[in-house]
């Protein structure tokens, strides 16, 4: 039997995980005891992580591509797949120029993977169209950190959650969505029953439940309780005025925003009591550890980054960040969304938190990669302007990675009319469970999970080196190599000479030297050993490869959180404090359209059940797609329990089961996004009815607001 040691391919947790093949090939795991996010634990979905590679049943083994899109698909070589590939970009980048080509890659992508799509995009074809299914879930907490602490920088860690006493958990359900963290302030409370929970969300989730306040409030006004609470800790005298002095700006014109509404008014607008957030606001004004925890629910808005800048201020104003248990922490959704960031993997960024507007940031990596070109002042395409542009014909070719667009997407009947009208569209995946595949030029078969090495970063800035345990099924190939491979079609062999992804790796550590993205420090052989480390480990690190955490465990050497001395990134060193008004700007609802739908995960399942979707056993959890509805709502319209009923918005509609619950607020519904085509049919995608609304600076969607309307389903 053989052991590995690896790391969980679902959620930005990172947990860590002990692989055992048996000589017949079947594969067993459990969690890593020895991991330290994790301690051994894992949630369902890890558990059942080894019928995801055993299943082979589905998988995409050779390349394949048709001659027009009404021919079937073909098997052909890849050096096939990769020259046809080659030649229709290099007569776009031709004829059109080099904007006229796209990579839209995924945060479940390997950090090699991700370097690699960058340099040749960016660095050699000349453009910044590549974004990332990141910038659905998180891009909204980048701008955040960045214009408050100066970086896409997460100050805190896991460790931070047995040090704090008021858990703030706003726009996230980290029961279902983040398990193992959950366990971790679950198994903290318990052993502490002082400690505080409060959960912010419209809807009374498993983490609204196990709470001990839930502030159910009207979808979009995150911002109103905010500022409501900020007030509150103004006026309770619970701020930190020599703390804001020395690192901080910007608190006048805060004070002067968050003095504009008093407790009452904030209470009506968010439709919850006046007392449940005078009680919020002494909890955290009297907490010695105050951890906010955030994610779609703040993020995936049209106001995503004042909603950040809201939360993040509670921080600045009480001082409480770069201690222990204290900061603002936003979770990742995906396992390498983070890694996705350090190596530049968005049309605006480059490599170690570099900016492609910074004209001195684009001449360090021109002549760190010895472009031939020019690389592009302006940022690329961002994830929902790609599918804009492809409608357009402004983009001509989008290559896709590892993500199912066709399923994910925000207002995807739109995105399927691109796809199905681009002049090329390649499909790089593991199989053909993404029904992006079925409208795919060249299709490319991937390596999966456990078939391929390489670093993920989770949540908490922790790398982790992924080794591979088996060999991919058929012709599948490691993305890095499928990329490398085709850079070298299209000329860049030179700068693209690599044999393993430890090299490429290599090449990235050392464009992050004196960045705040240090990892020179890291390596794999480093890795392989310490399991783990957390940035930023420059080279002068290695030397202190062990550190001990409060319990005199060892744990592996790194950065446990960022600006314990308050020296923040910004130009001057200080966090700014930003004065952000209150108001959303989503969808209005109508008479048309008098329902707010929000849309998210269920316990089981994994974003478009491409993985998840194999696994009979997570099946159970929620079979069938549904539509949460308040009993009240769905009295008026006649709705009873299990009906079927549409929902119909102003760009789609949706037929599911109506589930009956007071877990919704009246007025607000709730559709789960990961069904498709493949598991079920295009008339159950949650997408379907959300809108392309983007926040301005994020260019993240807004999945959590759309205007519907619901009505018994009638045989025509
Ligand atoms: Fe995997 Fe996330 Fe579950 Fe951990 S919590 S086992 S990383 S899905």
């Amino acid at each position: 039997m053989s052991v590995h040691q690896t790391t969980c391919c679902y959620c930005g947790v990172g947990c860590g995980i002990v692989v055992r093949q048996e000589p017949n090939g079947r594969l067993t795991v459990e969690g890593d005891k020895q991991h330290p996010s994790n301690r051994g634990m894992l949630c369902s979905k890890g558990l059942n992580l080894p019928y995801t590679v055993m299943d082979q049943s589905d998988r995409l083994l050779y390349p394949q591509m048709r001659l027009g899109r009404s021919m079937p698909l073909q098997r052909v070589s890849w050096d096939a797949a990769l020259e046809r590939t080659a030649a229709v970009f290099r007569t776009l980048i031709q004829k059109y120029g080099p904007d006229s080509v796209a990579f839209y890659v995924s945060g479940q992508s390997l950090t090699e993977e991700y370097y690699l799509v960058n340099k040749l995009i960016k660095g050699f074809i000349g453009s910044n169209n590549i974004d990332t299914n990141s910038r659905l879930c998180m891009s909204s907490a980048v701008v955040g950190y960045k214009l408050s602490l100066g970086e896409d920088a997460v100050p805190v860690c896991y460790d931070d959650i047995e040090e704090a006493d008021v858990f703030y958990v706003q726009g996230a359900n980290p029961a279902w969505c983040h398990p193992i963290l959950w366990r971790r302030i679950e198994a903290h409370k318990t052993a502490n029953p002082h400690v505080k929970i409060i959960c912010v969300d419209p809807r009374r989730t498993d983490t609204a439940r196990s709470s001990d306040l839930h502030l159910p409030i009207r979808p979009g006004t995150d911002i109103v309780l905010n500022n409501a609470i900020g007030r509150l800790l103004i006026e309770n005298g619970h701020i930190d005025p020599d703390f804001m002095l020395d690192h901080t700006d910007g608190f006048p014109a805060y004070r002067e925003q968050v003095l504009q509404r008093t407790t009452g008014e904030a209470a009506d607008l968010c439709g919850i009591e006046p007392n449940a957030i005078r009680q919020a606001a002494a909890w955290i004004g009297r907490s010695k550890g105050f951890l906010s925890l955030w994610t779609m629910g703040l993020n995936q808005s049209v106001v995503g980054v004042n909603k950040n800048l809201s939360l993040i201020n509670l921080h600045l104003i009480t001082g409480r960040i770069g201690k222990p248990g204290n900061g603002p922490f936003s979770l990742t959704g995906q396992p390498n969304a983070m890694g996705g960031r350090e190596v530049g993997g968005l049309a605006n960024a480059l490599p170690a938190h570099r900016e492609v507007t910074n004209a001195a940031h684009r001449a360090e990596l021109e002549a760190f990669w010895n472009s031939p070109v020019r690389m592009a002042p302006q940022p690329g395409l961002t994830a929902t302007e790609m599918f804009e542009a492809l409608a357009d014909d402004k983009l001509k070719a989008i290559w896709i990675i590892n993500t199912n667009p066709l399923v994910s997407m925000p207002d995807v009947n739109a995105v399927e009319k691109a796809l199905k009208t681009a002049r090329f569209v390649v499909v790089q995946d593991v199989s053909n469970r993404a029904d992006t595949v079925a409208l795919a030029d060249v299709v490319l078969p991937a390596a999966a999970w456990l078939e391929k090495e390489g670093t993920m970063t989770n949540a908490e800035r922790r790398i982790a080196y992924l080794p591979k345990v088996l060999d991919a099924p058929g012709e599948a190939l490691p993305d890095a190599e499928i990329i490398w491979r085709f850079a070298h079609k299209m000329g860049f062999g030179d700068s693209f000479r690599y044999t393993k992804p430890a090299e490429v790796y290599q090449e990235y550590t050392q464009i992050t030297a004196g960045t705040n993205v240090d990892v020179t420090g890291v390596n794999y052989e480093l890795l392989r050993k310490n399991r783990t480390i957390q940035w930023p480990f420059p080279k002068k690190e290695i030397a202190n490869n062990e550190v001990k955490n409060p319990e005199n465990r060892v744990i592996p050497p790194g950065t446990q959180r960022l600006f314990t001395d308050h020296r923040f990134y910004t130009a001057n060193q200080r966090a700014q404090i930003h004065a952000v008004p209150d108001g959303n700007a989503s969808e209005p609802t109508d008479e048309d359209f008098p329902l707010v739908l929000t849309t998210g995960r269920i316990r089981d399942q994994w974003h478009t059940m491409t993985k998840t979707g194999r696994v009979a056993k997570l099946g159970q959890h929620s079979p069938q797609p549904f539509l949460q509805i308040h009993p009240d709502d769905a009295a008026q319209r006649g709705i009873r329990e299990g009906q079927l009923v549409d929902v119909r918005g102003r760009r789609g509609e949706v037929r599911v089961r109506a589930q009956l619950t007071d877990d919704v607020r009246p007025g607000l519904c709730f559709l789960p996004m990961h069904w498709g085509k493949i598991l079920a049919s295009n008339q159950v995608r949650a997408n379907n009815l959300t809108n392309a609304l983007i926040d301005p600076r994020s260019k993240e969607p807004d999945f959590k607001f759309s205007a519907v309307e619901v009505v018994p389903y009638r045989k025509p």
